[in-house]
């Protein structure tokens, strides 16, 4: 996988067992990725049980219910996919309880997809425009997931959209935060437009550890 420097790979290994993580492990790969709590709760007790991979550092990407944040929050470095206000709420009461500020992703509906989750552009910006309300998060730019098509002109038009609303809100309400810095796009099919793009960070799962098994 050739990746500019400045643009980080995030394994996203869900599906796939502990022994393929390993594998990427011993490899050089120190950024996974998962996306149901259960999944990375199991995984993450055995890993941590060995003293050898302390220094991997966990995403979660999959839509995360408010009742499951302690499975998932002490865990992780970044939750990249925030895709509610009642979510970042209860992150935000989490992070008070436990002293912990958590780095966030706001997850923005690029798609025409119906089934695709996220904020509307207008959403984000006027959440962002309030982020000293949440003081227990620490918001560090946007995640997005184009259409699931072969259509490259609609993937482009997509991360377009999103490239221009990070730069909008990087010079306007998050003007003044350098850490909200990440650009989160492209996948396994899109990672080389979603780079022309400006990606920061792309995630990729397939490409690196074979078709998931449902
Ligand atoms: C599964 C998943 C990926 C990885 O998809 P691939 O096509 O296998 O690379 C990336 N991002 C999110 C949010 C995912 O759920």
């Amino acid at each position: 996988m050739k990746l500019p420097p400045a643009v980080r790979l995030v394994a996203v290994s869900k599906f796939h067992p502990l022994e393929n993580i390993i594998e990427a492990y011993d490899a050089g790969q120190r950024i996974f990725a998962e996306s149901r709590p259960q999944e990375f709760l199991a995984k993450i007790k055995v890993i941590n049980s060995l003293d050898k991979y302390g220094d991997i550092e966990w995403h979660f990407i999959g839509h995360l219910q408010t009742n499951k944040l302690k499975m998932v929050l002490p865990y992780v470095s970044l939750v990249q996919s925030v895709d509610s206000e009642r979510l970042l709420i209860a992150i935000d009461g989490w992070g008070r309880e436990n002293g912990r500020v958590t780095s966030v992703l706001l997850e923005i509906h690029i798609s025409g997809e119906e089934s695709k989750q996220g904020f509307f552009a207008d959403e984000a910006t006027e959440l962002l425009s309030r982020s000293a309300d949440f003081p227990n998060v620490r918001f560090c730019g946007l995640m997005g997931m184009a259409t699931f098509t072969d259509d490259d002109a609609v993937v482009r038009a997509d991360f377009a959209r999103i490239r221009s609303l990070f730069d909008a809100l990087r010079s306007g309400v998050m003007a003044g935060h350098p850490e909200f810095r990440e650009l989160s796009i492209g996948m396994s099919d899109d990672y080389l437009i979603a780079v022309e793009y400006g990606a920061t960070m792309v995630r990729i799962g397939t490409d690196i550890f074979g078709p998931r098994n449902y």
